[in-house]
């Protein structure tokens, strides 16, 4: 088996456990480097450091699926991986609907499957785990006997990899548009069509988290997608709910969601640019009791970073304006650039702008099916906060 020898001197982060081995932190690979192959990584006085997959394309030379020298890689692996992290989840309550793998965090670099009670959508983002989309495949089979199983590797970051971007089934033709249960309410699912996988399940705790403040309240959602959110404060009781989003498909899909949940006459949405829309109802001085803004990532990369925090700070600053003094405002960022801390801070400017004080109700990560282990920087992305505008 190729050996891959890393430099004297090797970062915290291959020390920590990440599974990510760059380019630039490799002295020698000793023997062939076909993309997608298993490889021994050591370190420079020949210490077993763990096994993984290798694409000379790719800036992250190595992605390693195990640290044990014992394990062997093949078809019984992946379903073993599968198998512990299906056991995770139900341990944790998590099992109608899940991340049941959730990349680095389930020591699979690369692979998201998310299960839909039973439908899958898997990506594979890397070619040394697409190599293994068979077997993977398989497992899901094994365990679960599904109903359908979805490719949604329409993903750019595959181009890096030097793989296609594509979708199709992997299991028999299935009708695409999935209902799934949330809450004790009901969500159309749009595994061909809809945004990543179709569903954001990394939002599923923090939907429930708003079930006390938005009683009677005349509620603002902004960056709705299928309106999940908006669908919950309806269902919690708010007496209005608008919902925004750009997207002009998502808004027919939140408005099939809340006929589909009985809400219709509470819930509206408009397709609209939130960041238009609430400067000038801002202007106009309208008012809500409770506004949540859940935007897309505003940055992918560090060189970014200036334009995603002017982004989450100008936003929130509108929605700030829009509130009543006691109102909530709910507020969220999935850009894992965007730490909590930072975070936390981006909103306080946004309130010393607006001059308004704030209480802190809750704040929150994504929810536990998308487990986060506290070093390793990627795999905690979701800042998820309630707060009182004072
Ligand atoms: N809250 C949703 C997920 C939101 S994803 C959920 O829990 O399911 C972010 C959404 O913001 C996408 O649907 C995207 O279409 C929308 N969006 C992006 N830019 C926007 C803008 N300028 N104005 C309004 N919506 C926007």
């Amino acid at each position: 088996m190729t050996k891959v020898i890393l430099k004297r001197k090797i970062s915290n982060r291959v020390l920590n456990g990440h599974p990510w081995i760059f380019a630039n932190e490799v002295n020698i690979v000793d023997g062939d480097s076909t993309g997608g192959d298993i490889v021994e990584v050591f370190t420079h006085d020949k210490k077993f450091i763990g096994k993984g997959y290798i694409n000379p394309k790719s800036q992250i030379l190595v992605r390693l699926l195990t640290r044990k020298k014992e394990d062997v890689i093949n078809e019984d692996f992946f379903y073993q991986r599968l198998l512990t992290a299906w056991k995770y989840r139900q341990q944790i309550g998590y099992t109608e609907n899940c991340r049941l793998i959730f990349g680095e965090a389930d020591f699979m670099p690369q692979l998201i499957i998310d299960k839909f009670n039973d439908y899958f959508v898997i990506q594979t983002l890397a070619l040394g785990m697409d190599v293994w989309k068979p077997a993977i495949v398989a497992a899901i089979e094994k365990i679960f006997s599904p109903k359908g199983i979805y490719e949604r590797n329409d993903v750019p970051v595959r181009e890096l990899e030097g793989l296609p971007q594509q979708k199709g089934f992997l299991s028999a033709p299935f009708d695409t548009k999935i209902i799934i249960n949330e809450n004790g309410l009901k969500f159309v699912v749009d595994v061909e069509n809809g945004q990543k996988t179709g569903y954001f399940l990394d939002q599923q705790d923090n939907r429930r988290a708003i079930q006390h403040i938005v009683k009677g309240a005349d509620v603002l959602g902004a960056f709705t997608y299928t309106g999940t959110f908006e669908i919950h404060a309806a269902h919690y009781g708010a007496k209005s709910v608008l919902g925004l989003d750009i997207s002009e498909n998502a808004v027919n899909q939140a408005n099939n969601n809340s006929a589909l949940n009985g809400y219709a006459d509470i819930c509206k949405f408009e397709a609209v640019n939130a960041f238009d829309v609430l400067k000038q109802w801002g202007k106009d001085g309208r008012k809500y009791d409770v506004v949540m803004l859940d935007p897309p990532s505003f940055t992918k990369t560090r060189e970014n970073i200036q334009k995603a925090i002017t982004g989450y700070k100008e936003i929130n600053l509108r929605g700030i304006k829009l509130i009543k003094p006691g109102g909530f405002l709910v507020t969220s960022s999935c850009t894992n650039l965007v730490g909590p801390d930072m975070f936390l801070e981006i909103i306080q400017m946004a309130a010393k702008d607006a001059r308004r004080q704030l209480r802190q109700v809750c704040f929150q990560a994504q929810s536990a099916d998308h487990p986060i282990i506290r070093e390793w920087e990627n795999t905690q992305y979701l800042k998820f906060l309630i707060v009182q505008v004072l």
